[in-house]
């Protein structure tokens, strides 16, 4: 992957090339910005691109130095994360004798630190000495989500370099590009401007489930059966999956309404259960605009029960009866 692949953050990747290019690159970076957002992958790019032996100020990817620092491997690039909840000042020792040695290849090392927010004050104080005394050409980059958590003295030694949350259309592309489940990813990025919360959705079976209960619940719910209740119980209060579980797939439920009142209105490429066109079809012809708007606000309105510790059960059904209640 060379900066061109590099292309989620393009603010970001212009000054590092810039600088790589100039040969000025600076003695610490901090990487700041929400999970997902592309922190390490940069960081790995900037790696790269300071030790590829094909390329100035990129990485070819096939050149030893490119396959090592790809797969960990490299001797003179190290990252640090943190050991259970805090990042101790031994992990920064230790950091400091790799680097009180030369650089094993060349004349360069470069050390990443994530999350590095989570040092402890010791481990901060001991980093910040190493900082303020660059030997040779040794660069570090710091990354954390949350900025102001990190020492002052600390954050005015570093280039900060912040990563702006990513845009929907893109976060959908990436995860396509991941080879994920497009109406999962869709729904997924609706659901979270995270992109590794998004992908974490996708990787898991119980989001693809969650989705297929809600598909057989919207039908039940209009047939007025008796089922749509039974699905509940069994599949997600008794299966247990806890608050978050029952929350994902109100969300699955208000993006499935949300679907059919686009597809009335004729707006089918913004429609996220892509896969769906025909049973969406089927319900746009049903549903009565008036009842699908009373629907997103059942919903919208259980979520907002349930995040204040309603009993899931009893929320659950009266969304239920109220939507079969409500006159289609
Ligand atoms: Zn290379």
């Amino acid at each position: 992957m060379s900066w061109i692949n590099c292309n989620e953050q393009p603010k970001v990747t212009a000054i590092l090339q810039k600088s790589l290019m100039s040969g000025r690159v600076p003695h610490a970076y901090l990487f700041t910005g929400k999970k997902g957002v592309g922190k390490k992958k940069v960081a790995i790019q900037l790696a790269k691109s300071l030790f590829c032996t094909e390329y100035q100020g990129d990485s070819c990817d096939h050149c030893l130095n490119c396959h090592r620092i790809e797969s960990g491997n490299h001797p003179d690039v190290f990252v640090v994360s943190p050991d259970g909840n805090s990042i101790k000042i031994d992990q920064v020792r230790e950091l400091q004798k790799e680097f009180s040695f030369r650089a094993v290849e060349s004349n360069r090392k470069v050390y990443i630190i994530e999350q590095a927010e989570k040092m402890t004050v010791q481990a901060a104080n001991s980093l910040l000495k190493f900082l303020e005394e660059p030997n040779y050409q040794v660069t570090a980059i710091l990354s954390t989500e949350h900025v102001h958590q990190i020492l002052p003295t600390i954050l005015s030694r570093c280039q900060v370099m912040s990563f702006q949350e990513l845009p929907l259309t893109q976060r959908v592309q990436v995860l396509l590009q991941e080879g994920f489940f497009e109406p999962l990813v869709r729904n997924a990025c609706q659901m979270t401007a995270d992109l590794e919360q998004a992908r974490e959705l996708c990787q898991s079976d119980s989001f693809a489930q969650a989705r297929n209960v809600v598909l057989q619940l919207s039908q039940d719910i209009l047939d007025k059966g008796s089922y749509a209740l039974v699905i509940l119980q069994d599949k997600v209060v008794k299966q247990d999956n806890g608050e978050d579980g029952i929350t994902v797939m109100l969300d699955f439920l208000l993006y499935w309404y949300r679907d059919i009142l686009l597809f009335q209105i004729d707006r089918n490429a913004e429609l996220v259960n892509t896969d769906m066109i025909h049973i969406l079809e089927q319900q746009a012809m049903r549903c009565s605009r008036t009842w699908l708007l009373r629907a997103v606000e059942l919903v919208a309105d259980t979520v907002h029960r349930l995040n204040r510790h309603a009993n899931a059960q009893l929320a659950l059904e009266r969304m239920v009866i109220s939507l079969q209640d409500t006159e289609v």
